[in-house]
């Protein structure tokens, strides 16, 4: 099974992104991009390379629907007709670019978010928005756990991996232990947990870090040879990347419940705390990571947390 990466321009702060495309019948990309021209010509371009053109495509898989993995879906369905597009069904929060934006500003207040600031954040999804188009519920095909989906010369196993959002999906060839991970797994930064509704109970959080260290260990038990992940480079040393990345875990969670004082602090508080100069995009990813702590934290009684109106507002414990 021939996997070719393929790297398109964002216009995010992140960088490029990966795509990969499965070069055999039926001919599959996984990710696609970005809605942006740019990364419509760098992907047009990568299938030439290989002598592929879009219309050539009969499966889109997205690891996950943050804009730059699937903006692109759409497109790419409409112009390779018949095009079958994938998704886990978790993935409802952030499905096709529909921010659900009420269930997230419900979310924000409980961690005491301004609402300066989530004025702010509103307009930060309004923006990303954009970037992808948006998908009719029925326009999709789940991808399930463990199922494996088929081609010419073998098969990928779905493996659904949450963490960075509930419905995050990695592919696993087994024949060489062969992982394609999306930002489930990165080279040169800890992916975050990003802030998300249960997508079981939309009025309950997801429980994303602790999903994510789960995920992370199941893919550990592949003792994967080589890992290709959403953005940089692919990780050939899996085990080292575990540990650190679990190292990572254990400081920030070390940070965060010191941060924790006696009378009390919000998620908003202790994001303030760790990142004072975050701003943006960022704003929102330090809040999603003081909540994945602080939950983590409190679940295991590490820290007390009590209710101030709709607020949560966490205490040390006496
Ligand atoms: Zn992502
Ligand atoms: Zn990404």
């Amino acid at each position: 099974m021939r996997v070719v990466p393929i790297s398109l321009p964002t216009p995010f702060y992140i960088g490029p992104v990966n795509v990969y495309l499965i070069a055999e019948d039926p001919l599959t990309i996984i990710d696609t991009g970005p809605k942006t021209k740019e990364a419509i010509d760098a992907l047009r371009a990568g299938l030439r390379k290989e002598g592929f053109l879009v219309s050539d495509l009969r499966r889109i898989i997205l690891t996950h629907a943050h804009e730059d993995h699937c903006g692109l879906a759409r497109s790419l369905r409409d112009e390779a007709k018949n095009a079958e597009v994938f998704v886990h069904n978790w993935e409802t929060g952030h499905r096709h670019s529909r921010l659900e934006y009420e269930v997230h500003l419900n979310l924000l207040v409980r961690a005491g978010v301004p609402e300066d600031e989530i004025e702010k954040m509103r307009g930060l999804y309004d923006r990303m928005r954009k970037y992808a188009d948006s998908f009719g519920d029925d326009e999709f095909t789940a991808l399930w756990d463990e199922a494996e989906l088929e081609f010419e010369s073998g098969s990928l196993r779905i493996l659904h991996t949450p963490g960075h959002t509930p419905g995050s999906c990695s592919f696993l060839r087994e024949a060489d232990r062969t992982i394609i991970a999306g930002d489930c797994v990165l080279k040169r930064i800890t992916p975050n947990p990003v802030l998300s509704p249960d997508p079981l109970d939309p009025s309950r959080r997801f429980p994303s870090l602790a999903e994510y260290m789960v995920s992370l260990s199941r893919l550990r038990a592949f003792a994967p040879t080589l890992v290709y992940g959403g953005h940089g480079e692919p990780i050939r040393d899996y085990e080292e990347l575990f540990h650190r990345y679990f190292r990572a875990f254990q400081e920030r969670q070390a940070q965060v419940i010191g941060l924790v004082p006696k009378n009390g602090a919000t998620a908003w508080d202790v994001a303030l705390e760790m990142f004072p100069r975050a701003d943006d995009v960022h704003r929102f990813l330090s809040v999603s990571e003081a909540v994945a702590h602080l939950d983590m934290a409190y679940s295991e009684g590490k820290i007390s947390y009590e209710l101030n109106g709709p607020t949560e507002v966490y205490k040390q414990i006496a």
